[in-house]
């Protein structure tokens, strides 16, 4: 039987799809979905133009006039970039580079689309996890609760209240009236 992958679970495959790190049925679910669906397919297209020009300049780099020192650095300081981990005189120091270096603004360019394309389906992926996951557990509870027919925990501490008013009141009109 094919299984039916959505758009945010091949979106999540995508990368270990385009390295060949899934294993063969997966990646055939991935590729059954891909020649279905348009806007998944763009997205795997331009990903691995992305990941081609990694390679591309990894290869390239030691003939490259650009490669410098300070673009080794830009390198090494583009994450913490991205995410807002460098102070004031750092971040204008990668802008500089990125302006002058035309290696840097495409790494640039590249990262932050590598990341909007993962991140949306990332926060889909990770909220559908936090459904299924209450999901579960309430499935679990109620599970217990019918095998075991234990009592309710709010019915047992009602019962237990109600066992003690009645004894209190009891108390109370036993010295009162006698
Ligand atoms: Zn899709």
């Amino acid at each position: 039987m094919q299984y039916n992958l959505s758009c945010e679970q091949v979106t999540a495959l995508l990368t270990f799809y385009a390295e060949e790190k899934l294993s063969a049925k997966l990646s055939s679910y991935v590729k059954a979905h891909l020649e279905n669906c348009p806007e998944c397919r763009e997205k795997y297209i331009q990903l691995q133009n992305i990941l081609k020009r990694f390679n591309e300049i990894q290869n390239e780099e030691i003939a490259n006039p650009y490669v410098t020192k300070q673009y080794e650095d830009f390198k090494l300081n583009l994450s913490a970039y991205v995410d807002n981990e460098l102070d004031d005189l750092e971040n204008i120091k990668i802008k500089k580079i990125a302006i002058s270096n035309p290696l840097a603004r495409q790494d640039l360019e590249d990262i932050y689309t590598y990341k909007k394309l993962l991140h949306t389906s990332f926060e889909k992926t990770k909220n559908e996890l936090k459904t299924d996951y209450s999901k579960s557990v309430i499935c679990q509870l109620q599970e217990e609760c019918s095998e075991n027919q234990k009592l309710d925990p709010f019915l047992k501490i009602t019962a237990i209240f109600f066992a003690m008013i009645s004894c209190i009141v009891a108390g109370i009109i036993s010295i009162l009236y006698f």
